[in-house]
């Protein structure tokens, strides 16, 4: 699998044009090699040039974590007293361009620099984005593992299973925590718990504000599965009957999610689907209110591509994996968004997230 991948990887340095890709912390390393540096201040990088040998430099106590992959790169491990910068210069030759992992840290980056200063330097995305984005099937079963520990945890939100009313948001957001890793995750990435007007900032801080009978909690959750595949869902409950300006702004919410959803067929624009939302929201009468794009890519990282934004005109292709999440923001008042995670596959969308969409009325 990694061998295949590095094949695809090389190809597609080829079509861009890059002689030399270095990866360092980030998700291209562990999608390329299976193995993931830790964000040490001690260099890790994998030079990988258009021909020959792939090597993974790694500092010395960090060499018993990686698993060898011999048809893959070999591993070269540097010693405290080594310069792990000029190493990796010398494995790189003097190649005219280079591309960097986005996530490299800058210091490093800058001292490469130094060392090639007759290359010209681009992001790493320019050659792994567009390959990480399209998921093999065994990638699919992942992502569809964890958005079913997801749905697990959204469900028993929804069962009225998690104590609301007289708990803080910070309360209920370290609960849905727990359930995420209780239901199989390895780390929670993410547990927006938002009440009330705190609704309306769609990336709220979960803080000390008690949640109240009669009024909104939005609930956006994720984590990051064993096998290094992430989850991330959003929905609404209500604490009580909600007011019918509520039922309004959340049945046209919902009609353009669902729209959304059957929107994201292969060979569509990604910034289509975006524009299916935000046509059905701007028509129910809150365009205004709807403002961020409607999704983003899903895998090793919780954000990738591909992004359904204006402006990206970029065709889905089956194995396409992202979340379809608009939401209507009323500030001072309320908020709603509902989220999935979507495959785009042949045979249509395939949402990973299979829990109720509607309002879900929860007592206490
Ligand atoms: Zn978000
Ligand atoms: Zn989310
Ligand atoms: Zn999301």
């Amino acid at each position: 699998m990694y061998a295949e991948r590095m094949s695809r990887t090389r190809r597609r340095m080829g079509e861009v044009g890059i002689d030399v890709l270095l990866l360092s912390v980030g998700a291209d390393l562990p999608w390329l090699t299976g193995y993931r540096a830790m964000p040490l201040e001690r260099l890790t990088m994998l030079v990988v040039p258009a021909e020959g040998e792939v090597t993974l430099v790694v500092p010395r106590l960090e060499a018993p974590r990686v698993i060898g992959q011999p048809d893959v790169f070999a591993l070269v491990a540097w010693e405290e007293t080594d310069d792990p910068v000029a190493l990796v210069a010398a494995l790189a030759g003097a190649p005219a361009t280079v591309a960097v992992g986005d996530r490299t840290w800058a210091r490093f980056v800058v001292e490469l620099q130094a060392r090639l200063p007759a290359s010209r330097w681009h992001p790493g995305d320019l050659v792994t984005a567009p390959l990480r984005a399209v998921k093999d099937g065994a990638e699919v079963a992942s992502l569809r593992r964890a958005s079913e520990a997801a749905d697990r945890v959204a469900a028993q939100l929804q069962g009225g299973e998690i104590p609301l009313v007289g708990r803080t948001e910070a309360e209920v957001s370290a609960d849905l925590g727990r359930r995420l890793l209780a239901e199989g995750h390895a780390r929670v990435n993410f547990s927006i718990v938002a009440a009330g007007a705190n609704a309306a900032s769609p990336h709220h801080d979960a803080g000390a504000r008690v949640i109240q009978a009669g009024e909104v909690v939005l609930c956006d959750f994720g984590g990051t599965m064993p096998d290094g595949y992430c989850s991330d869902i959003t929905r609404c409950v209500y604490t009580g009957p909600p007011p019918p300006e509520f039922r309004d702004l959340y049945a046209v919410l919902e009609e353009a999610q669902a729209a959304a959803v059957d929107a994201a067929v292969v060979g569509t624009p990604c910034e289509d689907v975006d524009a299916v939302a935000r046509r059905l929201i701007t028509e129910g009468g809150y365009g205004e209110a709807f403002v961020h794009r409607t999704g983003h890519g899903i895998g090793l990282d919780e954000h990738e591509d591909p992004y359904l934004v204006g402006g990206n005109c970029d065709a889905l292709v089956a194995g396409h994996a992202f979340s379809v999440e608009p939401g209507i923001y009323l500030e001072g008042r309320f908020g709603a968004r509902i989220e999935d995670i979507v495959v785009a596959t042949e045979a249509g969308p395939e949402p990973l997230n299979r829990v109720p969409h509607g309002l879900v009325v929860v007592e206490g």
